[in-house]
């Protein structure tokens, strides 16, 4: 039995349905999948639907962006209480940042002579958690760019016009508030941060595991990582990270985690006191 921890759909920043996505999972022999957009549960009840039907696990999830000394951090949250009340206020605050952003982004397109509208970005995005590629879609749909890569490379990467900076929780915080709704916290993709010194810093604020496996990990930097999740007490985690063809190829089965370091996730979760 083999599991997928690190799946988007078209509720984040992914072009997948929560459907698609299943009906993938099982092509690739996966057993157990859980789906962890961008600051929102939106895909969840239907991602529960579509796996049960298939006879496959499903763990509710979701990627919280957050910040440590000024380096923004994924933390993965598992097995969370979508209706707790501080998470799910969190996530609304995380939501509208995301959209303030947008207006922001736009507004900036605008004065520089591109005159995309904010409303063309959010029909393209048709989701609560909206991002950049949203709005890389939307220039390239009304011709304000050629290919999506054109978008990013001339407005919307870091230092870019059309770049604005998004408001993060602290780590400390998004760990916290994973807890608090019965959940375990998961450094995502460590070897994209390239800073190694991070990873004590997040465990020490309570971190329960780390993404060793990752589609952007090469085989030696998995095998970094397992040393340094075995040093720190961490339980290691896997996933594809795949946002179906948002960015390449899909990647849903590059990644196949055994079902047992599933298990082992799992028995970190909180005590429940209620
Ligand atoms: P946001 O959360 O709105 O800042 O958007 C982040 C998303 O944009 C992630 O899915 C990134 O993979 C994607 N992204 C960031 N930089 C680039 C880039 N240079 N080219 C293409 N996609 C990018
Ligand atoms: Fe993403
Ligand atoms: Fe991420
Ligand atoms: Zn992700």
């Amino acid at each position: 039995m083999f599991a997928d921890l690190h799946l988007h759909t078209r509720y984040s920043d992914g072009t997948f349905t929560p459907e698609e996505l299943a009906r993938r999972a099982q092509e690739q022999g996966l057993s157990a999948v859980a789906l962890t957009d961008h600051d929102t549960f939106e895909g969840c009840d239907e991602m529960a639907e579509s796996c049960r039907i298939r006879s496959m696990k499903f763990i509710p999830g979701a990627e919280l962006t957050t910040e440590l000394e000024g380096h923004e951090l994924h933390i993965l949250g598992y097995w969370l209480n979508a209706s707790d009340g501080p998470l799910m206020e969190a996530l609304a605050r995380a939501r509208r940042v995301r959209v303030d952003r947008i207006a922001e982004m736009v507004a900036r397109l605008n004065r520089r002579g591109v005159a995309l509208r904010v409303e063309s970005v959010f029909e393209i995005a048709k989701c609560q958690s909206p991002g950049r590629p949203h709005v890389a879609r939307a220039l390239v749909a009304n011709g304000f760019c050629r290919n999506f890569d054109e978008a990013f490379q001339k407005y919307l990467k870091k230092g870019r016009p059309a770049w604005v900076p998004k408001a993060k929780m602290e780590a400390r915080r998004g760990i916290q508030l994973i807890h608090g709704a019965g959940g375990v916290a998961v450094l995502a993709h460590p070897g994209l941060y390239r800073v190694d010194a991070l990873i004590p810093r997040v465990a020490a604020e309570g971190l329960d595991g780390l993404e060793c496996w990752h589609s952007k990990h090469s085989a030696e930097a998995s095998e970094h990582f397992l040393q340094i999740a075995q040093q720190l007490n961490l339980a290691p985690t896997g996933g594809s990270d795949c946002h179906g063809f948002a960015k390449s190829e899909p990647l849903i089965g590059r990644v196949k985690l055994p079902y047992a370091r599933v298990e082992a996730l799992r028995a970190r979760r909180p005590i429940q006191t209620i």
